[in-house]
């Protein structure tokens, strides 16, 4: 029995094929059906006005259940014919997996040239088509026992036509629909891993450049779900409202480029490059102007305009490179990266290679490839910044301390004290300074050698450091003389502060060596600022001076004030 099917099944085969009606027919007459390879056949109709009848008149040319045929194939019929061999009926499923990114389907179910049944999803109309689910079309049909069915479906497309049919039983077909898509997940959840991390770091160190990036990965992302039918799925809408996000293809390179200007700062350094990626950021921006009112127009040069944008964007860091520019190495890697895998991905949706993983993943391969080298060149470029800001800060501390004491010097002092004066000036409060000079210090250097001189200096320093407040200003004004200038001190507790001071060194000794130790006198002059007269910071100094000339000429190791002279 079964023999005798068989030899029937290749009769009739052989017959379907000798008189040229169907050159494919596929035996559906197994026990599970789980077709996801297999021929198809398809016609491109240029009129976009054919029927039903009139298309089986023309003759399809051969493809496999998986296809590309580029933008020209606006409206394509495809022909699969369904043999069942086996003497029960068969209810199958045919799966449209790649649904959500078109335009409408129709789907005609024929039985001896005669129509059984027909199906239209317009995609504007598909969120509770009862055919529709999560993104894919499922169509039911039944193929009776020996008999032959044939189904056209007529796919419309807004751009590129991209289609994927599947035929299952029941319980396959809806693993199929339920299968998850791991792969791309995974490239998501890299990708929105990625704009987290730019939104942070732009948040820490404001430059323009992470934004840039964040919003060039979310342009990427934005076209991996939609490519994917990810936003289909999740959100169960279709048709144009979700076909304008295919903006998102000008918006990406537009970001790259601006992210590109942004970390070469090409304005400033390399005027040349910068007009080359100027012109091609024009053209998307006016490709991207014209898809906001005709989307579909404006996509039918897309491939070409990418194409010219890594033409430019790579012979830029090519350019750069040469230039010795060191992260222009690091775009290389990642851009060749992107270019090579969207090189693949332009062949597979215009229809030049066949089908694969790799082609049909190609855009999304291409971006998170570019994106991991991307963020190495950002993380990169904030240590080189970091580097330039830590040498800056060093720079300018060596400029306003002294290197022997670590205290403030002249300069400093001056500068930060007269802003210091000012707010005292403002706010009406106190301000004072101190003037101190060691007393015979000479004798030191002379008795004990320059090099113990300089261990006394740099322990007076501590010294005046630990007997000071911390809003003091304490600077060395040169030699062995030292300033100290007292915010919110009046006369009286600057001379108590002064006191402090003088008292703190004579208590202290002065270990410079295991052998010595020695005993240390300051003479101290006291001056507040009169704020009534804005006197300047200049004089009170000299006025502070000239009570502390009267310290050392009393003595020493005292401290004198210089009174306010009356108004
Ligand atoms: P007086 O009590 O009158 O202030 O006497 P003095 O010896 O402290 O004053 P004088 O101005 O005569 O001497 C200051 C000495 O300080 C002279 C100079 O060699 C020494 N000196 C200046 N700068 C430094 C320095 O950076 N290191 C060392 N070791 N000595 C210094
Ligand atoms: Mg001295
Ligand atoms: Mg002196």
């Amino acid at each position: 029995m079964a023999y005798c099917r068989v030899v029937f099944s290749c009769f009739f085969l052989w017959a379907m094929s000798a008189t040229g009606h169907a050159s494919t027919v596929i035996d559906v007459g197994q026990e599970t059906v789980q077709l996801t390879n297999f021929s198809i056949e398809y016609f491109i109709d240029e009129s976009q006005a054919l029927d039903y009848q009139s298309v089986g008149q023309e003759t399809f040319q051969q493809t496999t259940n998986t296809t590309t045929l580029g933008t020209q194939a606006t409206v394509t019929w495809y022909r699969i014919n369904l043999y069942n061999s086996k003497q029960q009926d068969k209810t199958l499923f045919l799966n449209l997996p790649k649904a959500y990114h078109v335009r409408s389907i129709q789907i005609f179910e024929g039985r001896s040239k005669n129509l059984i049944n027909q199906a239209l999803i317009d995609l504007n109309q598909a969120s509770d088509h009862p055919l529709m689910y999560r993104g894919a079309v499922v169509y039911p049909f039944t193929v009776p026992a020996g008999e032959t069915t044939t189904l056209y479906v007529r796919s419309h497309v807004y751009s590129h036509q991209w289609f994927s049919s599947e035929i299952y039983d029941e319980e396959h077909s809806r693993r199929s629909l339920v299968g998850g898509h791991l792969d791309i997940a995974l490239l998501v959840g890299m990708m929105l891993a990625l704009v987290f991390y730019n939104g942070l770091l732009y948040f820490a160190t404001s430059r323009k450049e992470n934004i840039l990036y964040s919003l060039y990965l979310i342009s990427g992302l934005t076209w991996i779900a939609l490519s994917y039918g990810l936003i289909s799925k999740a959100f169960n809408v279709y048709g144009d409202s979700l076909f304008i996000l295919n903006l998102s293809v000008f918006t990406m390179p537009i970001f790259l480029l601006l992210f590109m200007m942004a970390i070469f700062e090409t304005r400033k350094l390399y005027l040349k490059e910068h007009r080359a990626l100027q012109g091609v950021l024009l053209l998307l921006l006016a490709s991207f102007v014209y898809g906001l009112f005709d989307i579909t127009q404006a996509l039918k040069p897309a491939t070409g305009l990418a194409a010219l944008m890594m033409v430019v964007t790579f012979s830029v860091s090519i350019s750069l490179f040469r230039k010795r520019n060191l992260l222009a190495k690091f775009f290389l890697i990642g851009h060749t990266f992107f270019i090579i895998f969207n090189g693949f991905a332009v062949m597979y949706y215009m229809g030049l290679v066949k089908p694969n993983y790799v082609n049909s993943h190609g855009v999304g391969i291409g971006i998170v490839l570019e994106a991991l080298t991307l963020a190495f060149i950002i993380s990169y470029r904030i240590k080189v910044l970091e580097d330039i800001r830590s040498k800056q800060d060093e720079l300018k501390t060596q400029a306003s301390t002294d290197p022997l004491t670590q205290l403030y010097n002249r300069r400093y002092f001056m500068t930060e004290g007269c802003y210091m004066l000012k707010k005292a000036k403002e706010n009406g409060t106190p301000i004072s300074v101190l003037t101190i000079d060691i007393d015979h210090f000479k004798a030191i250097n002379d008795n004990h050698g320059h090099h113990v001189g300089d261990l006394v200096l740099i322990g007076v320093a501590s010294v005046f450091q630990r007997w000071s407040r911390d809003k003091d200003l304490i600077a060395r004004f040169g030699g062995e003389e030292f300033v100290v200038l007292l915010p919110s001190a009046d006369y009286t507790e600057a001379l108590e502060c002064a006191q402090r001071i003088r008292q703190g060194i004579e208590k202290h000794t002065f270990q410079v060596s295991d052998a010595l130790s020695l005993q240390v006198r300051v003479s101290i002059g006291v001056a507040q600022v009169d704020v009534t007269t804005l006197e300047s910071l200049e004089s009170a100094v000299n006025r502070a001076d000239k009570a502390l000339y009267q310290a050392k000429s009393l003595g020493r190791n005292r401290v004198c004030g210089a009174e306010l002279q009356a108004a």
